[in-house]
């Protein structure tokens, strides 16, 4: 950012110990305030990172809360480095301001905080600019060496399972500029959803471990499991009534809770395969309906949705597409 605005005490008053407290892997050498941040991937592990880029007006509503905006944005990203079955490492934060709003800073600085710690990743650099509001986070993670998650590994035959339930994050978008007074309870637990997306760290080692591919839901089932599928060379047969979804969406959406499930983004729930004789890696998880397996995939190409009679159903919407 040029001139005037008291740029690096802006910095180290908010961005400067953010995630430090908390015990987080070493390696970290040299953070924010050098040209660079240097870091020591610890031996025997692979460094994985991914940049999510969140624009006022485009990813979330004009005025959003600082505080919720900050912890969305960095949970979001965060939910990418689960999905390869990484841990945190530590993260860079571009942030676009079009203004100095020391009020607006302190909100964003503390929820990046509460995030931050909660998963012990420290910010360790970043960029300052002036401009339209723009939030980018670029999150680093550690694997053992090799063993990253990609989408690229399903097998015909393996099990399509995913966590949670799906749709929630989607139907809030309804209530996201509503006046919050005026949101049932149940639009509130949708909102929760929204604003702070659980990144499933708590799924990691266990998809490592079992896992033949795995995606982060972030625009919706059909369009992310298609991901795999493609990268895979796969099809996969997938059951309409198994698709898991909360009793809030039900009834919120009633008779749209599985379209919503379906097609909806937000929910950084994971889809993975693994084939069957993994399955009892996740034998608790899926006798407590945390992880649910949906289908299965096949030779072929594609989300093929079938209904309790095995009726094949046209998907109508395919999910979020940017462009
Ligand atoms: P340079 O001009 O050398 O690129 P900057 O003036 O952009 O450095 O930044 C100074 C220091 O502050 C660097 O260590 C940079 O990583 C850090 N920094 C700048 N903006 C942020 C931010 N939004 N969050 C975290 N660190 C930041
Ligand atoms: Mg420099």
């Amino acid at each position: 950012m040029t001139a005037g605005c008291g740029e690096f005490e802006l910095i180290r008053r908010y961005f400067s110990s953010v995630g430090t407290q908390t015990d987080h892997p070493s390696g970290i050498l040299c953070g924010v305030g050098d040209d660079c941040a240097v870091l020591r991937v610890p031996t025997g592990h692979d460094l994985v990172f991914s940049l999510d880029t969140l624009v006022e007006g485009v990813h979330f509503p004009a005025a959003a809360p600082a505080r919720l905006l900050a912890s969305r944005a960095l949970r979001v990203t965060l939910s990418d480095l689960a999905a390869m079955g990484a841990k945190p490492f530590c993260f860079t934060l571009g942030l676009t301001l079009p203004a100095v709003d020391e009020s607006w800073l302190s909100d964003f600085s503390a929820g990046l905080s509460d995030v931050a710690s909660l998963y012990g990743i420290p910010l360790v650099g970043g960029d300052t600019t002036r401009g339209p509001l723009t939030i980018s986070i670029e999150v680093k993670g550690l694997v053992p060496q090799g063993e990253a998650v990609l989408r690229s590994g399903a097998k015909p035959g393996d099990i399509v399972c995913v966590s949670g339930t799906l749709g929630d994050a989607g139907a809030a978008l309804d209530f996201l500029s509503a006046d919050l007074a005026s949101v049932s309870e149940d639009g509130r637990k949708l909102l929760d959803r929204y604003w702070a997306p659980i990144p499933r760290f708590d799924l990691a080692d266990k998809l490592r471990q079992a896992a033949s591919a795995a995606i982060d839901i972030s625009d919706g089932l059909v369009a992310d499991l298609g991901h795999i599928l493609a990268a895979s060379s796969l099809a996969a047969d997938i059951d309409l009534d198994a698709i898991p979804t909360s009793k809030v969406l039900q009834r919120v959406c009633s008779g749209q809770a599985k379209m919503r499930a379906l097609s909806a983004g937000d929910d950084y729930e994971i889809c993975f395969c693994m084939p069957e004789q993994s399955l009892p890696v996740f034998e608790q998880e899926i006798a407590q309906g945390l992880i649910t397996p949906i289908g299965r995939t096949r030779v072929g190409e594609g989300v093929v949705l079938l209904d309790a009679q095995g009726m094949s159903v046209d998907i109508a919407q395919q999910g979020y597409q940017h462009f």
